[in-house]
């Protein structure tokens, strides 16, 4: 774990570790200095990535519009999906406010878990080379966007800082987690996937797919194996010892966010060509237009971007929030480079 120069420092807490767009902390207690073992701040930036770059020039409140749309996802899914999420509370230092949530700490699964309900990106690009999609074969008369005959989950690596995430085949996750916990994963993905829709398209919304990761609580993992919640965070763990039955999967990370799924607008929905994202459309439209006068197969970092794309861009995400939530988006008080 690296620590980047670009996640703040929070009074009272100590940065773990900065990923492209987020920042994670422990708490630090306030007599013994020490770090709360049990609990993590999770806060998410204004940083926006375009073209594998991620840009300098933020875009005011996306880190806010992220983190509520998220919250506002934790709940619609409560119930409907058979495990608890992750988060404890939205009352957060100022500084950090609306973009910030302390969250469980937990264990969590080495496994990127996508579902897909279209067909696009990496899984048209297996589609095309075999026909099917992470192992599945499927009808041969798909396209760019079709709508797959049903979800299916189409697991990755979780790659360190830097490194790109390796699809990887369902056989692979039995291997890394055992069965039992493979299949708990690949249900709840899809589930998400299917539950998220079926709210999205009311308020005119495709989730073409989407990314989510589960956590296991290390002190219930430690009780029903035998070792500490210590022992349960080591590289060693047993995962095919777990039953989830026993030990509940929690739902951590972000969920059914921009920066997570595709989002496409129902109404320009056209499989056979390449859909537009619903969030950044305006920032690629600029970034590949003569006008930023970048060219994207160099190796230079794109530029800054002018006020009018950050300003559209911001719109696109609070419209995304508000079109999905119903609700007026607030942006807080502090802004989060
Ligand atoms: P990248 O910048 O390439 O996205 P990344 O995926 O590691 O790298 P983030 O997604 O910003 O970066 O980092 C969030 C990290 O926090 C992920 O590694 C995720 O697994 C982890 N995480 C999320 N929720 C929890 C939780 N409740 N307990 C422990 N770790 C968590
Ligand atoms: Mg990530």
């Amino acid at each position: 774990m690296s620590a980047s120069p670009k996640a703040p420092e929070i009074p009272g807490h100590a940065l773990l570790y900065s990923g492209k767009v987020r920042g994670l902390y422990a708490p630090l207690d306030p007599r013994t200095g020490e770090q709360d073992r049990s609990r993590l701040l999770l806060v998410a930036s204004d940083r926006i990535s375009a073209y594998d770059h991620v840009l300098d020039t933020p875009i005011p409140d996306k880190g806010a519009v992220l983190t509520q749309l998220s919250l506002w996802w934790f709940d619609q899914l409560a119930g409907v999906v058979d495990a608890p999420h992750h988060v404890l509370s939205a009352d957060v230092p100022a500084e950090v406010g609306g973009r910030g949530i302390y969250v469980r700490r937990l264990r969590m699964l080495p496994v990127e878990c996508v579902a897909r309900a279209f067909l696009t990106g990496g899984g048209l690009a297996e589609y095309r080379a075999d026909g099917t999609v992470s192992g599945v074969p499927l009808p041969g008369n798909l396209v760019d966007g079709s709508r797959l005959p049903e979800p299916v989950f189409t697991p990755s690596t979780k790659a360190p800082a830097g490194e790109h995430d390796e699809p990887i085949s369902y056989d692979r996750v039995e291997t890394l987690v055992g069965p039992r916990l493979a299949g708990r994963i690949r249900d709840l993905a899809v589930r998400i996937l299917v539950h998220g829709n079926e709210i999205a398209a009311e308020r005119g919304i495709l989730i073409a797919d989407t990314k989510v990761e589960f956590g296991l609580d290390p002190t219930q993992l430690g009780a029903a194996l035998g070792i500490t919640p210590e022992q349960a965070m080591e590289d060693d763990l047993d995962w095919a010892a777990v039953d989830p039955d026993a030990v509940p999967v929690v739902l951590a990370d972000e969920v059914l966010t921009p920066d997570s799924s595709r989002f496409w607008r129902a109404e320009a929905w056209e499989p056979g060509r390449s859909q537009i994202s619903y969030d950044k459309q305006v920032l690629r439209d600029w970034l590949t237009s003569p006008a930023s006068g970048w060219d994207r197969s160099s190796d230079s970092p794109p530029p800054a971007l002018p006020d009018n794309v950050v300003a559209l861009t911001r719109a696109r995400y609070v419209e995304a929030y508000e079109t999905l939530t119903g609700r007026a988006f607030q942006a807080p008080a502090h802004s989060g480079n």
